[in-house]
């Protein structure tokens, strides 16, 4: 659409790390904007594991990874950072001014003087189910992740899959959507129990319709989704013919490094290299990067070491984006509780 979003710093990855970038960066009075490739902040403590709790971050004896998460987004709060969520950073940029431009899958496009990669084990890619001409419907009714239910108010949605995202959503929208059917190819779900019997509850109460042992075998319309077939996994594999405006397969989220891996940075095993010694930086000046992403001497992929790279990493921006200005470090206490409000320089 033309549109450029423009930041001081821009992050690639709203994990743990990337989150708390923003905080380092806004006591520096550097305007941040994040892109993921989720349509919700927190990278793998959001996807992977939001209920597990963690033992390791300095002051928490212990925090569920979400509440982290939660937290996270509220010490940066202050600062309001830009969000781009949903959308895969695609390729990068130098123009003759020295900024980048990012471009992500949507085309939206950023631009920024210096860039973190907090992209973490990579862009968590939805596994998609085998089904022929999944193209041409995808955007067009068929989508792997649910970003507004709102979307679907009044429609008529066929869930597929037996994990936490499909028995949550088919919850979620049992009450938005005119319309629910949830499709399982076996007759036990993985996901948490109580979101199992959630979904027993509304099949009984006739809101929701469930369909197991079957699979989704094709996806029907011209121009969009107008309905699914659906094979029944019994003897007979009678296939059934469901009419719907959306087709929501929820087979999980694998991570892969994707596009970041051709912007011509130095990779070794899987992971971005980094000059450690000084302050993250990679082998392009004015790109870093930080958290599980990257890899140096001894690097261990834990949130706290993440943190550490972060703040490091923003002392640094700080003097690419103003090199003349000199900034001297003070503790947030200076000034009072919200010493970050402005009283910092
Ligand atoms: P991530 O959390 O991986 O976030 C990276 C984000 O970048 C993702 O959201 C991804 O979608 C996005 N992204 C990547 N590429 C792109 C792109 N091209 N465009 C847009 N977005 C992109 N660590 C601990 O310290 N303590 C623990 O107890 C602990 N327990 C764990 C338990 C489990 C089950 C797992 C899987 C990990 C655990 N870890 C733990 C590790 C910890 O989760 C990671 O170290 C941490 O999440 C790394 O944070 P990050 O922000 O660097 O990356």
């Amino acid at each position: 659409n033309g549109e450029v979003i423009e930041t001081d710093l821009l992050i690639i990855g709203a994990g743990p790390t990337g989150l708390f970038a923003v905080f380092e960066a806004g006591l520096l009075k550097l305007k941040c904007h994040l892109i993921d490739a989720l349509a919700q902040p927190g990278g793998q403590c959001s996807e992977l594991y939001p209920k597990k709790p963690i033992y390791d971050i300095p002051g928490f004896p212990e925090v569920l990874a979400g509440d982290l998460v939660d937290n996270l987004m509220k010490q940066i709060e202050p600062f309001q950072p830009g969000f781009t969520l949903g959308e895969r950073a695609e390729t990068i940029e130098k123009q003759e001014d020295d900024c980048f431009i990012v471009t992500t899958s949507k085309g939206t496009q950023h631009k920024a003087k210096v860039v973190a990669i907090a992209g973490g084990l990579g862009s968590f890619e939805p596994r998609k189910p085998a089904i022929d001409n999944l193209e041409k419907y995808e955007d067009r009714g068929l989508v792997y992740m649910v970003k507004n239910p709102e979307d679907y108010r009044d429609k008529k949605v066929v869930i597929a899959g037996g994990g936490d995202s499909a028995l949550d959503w088919t919850v979620f929208l049992a009450d938005v959507a005119s319309e629910v059917t949830l499709v399982h190819r076996r007759e036990e779900f993985r996901g948490a129990l109580d979101s199992v019997e959630k979904v027993q509850e509304l099949v009984e109460a006739d809101k929701v319709r469930l369909i197991t042992p079957a699979e989704v075998m094709e996806i029907k319309g011209d121009e969009k989704v107008d309905s699914v077939i659906v094979r029944h996994n019994d003897k007979a594999r009678r296939m059934e013919e469901i009419e719907c405006d959306a087709f929501i397969p929820l087979f999980g989220l694998s991570p892969k490094l994707g596009p970041i891996a051709d912007w011509g940075l130095e990779i070794e095993k899987n992971a971005i290299k980094v000059d450690n010694t000084l302050d993250y930086q990679t082998n392009i000046p004015g790109i870093y990067a930080i958290g599980d992403v990257n890899t140096y001497p001894g690097k261990l992929k834990l949130i706290l070491c993440g943190f550490h790279e972060a703040t490091l990493m923003c002392q640094s921006a700080y003097q690419r984006i103003f090199p003349d200005k000199r900034y001297v470090m003070k503790y947030t206490t200076v000034g009072g509780v919200s010493g970050f409000d402005g009283s910092q320089k």
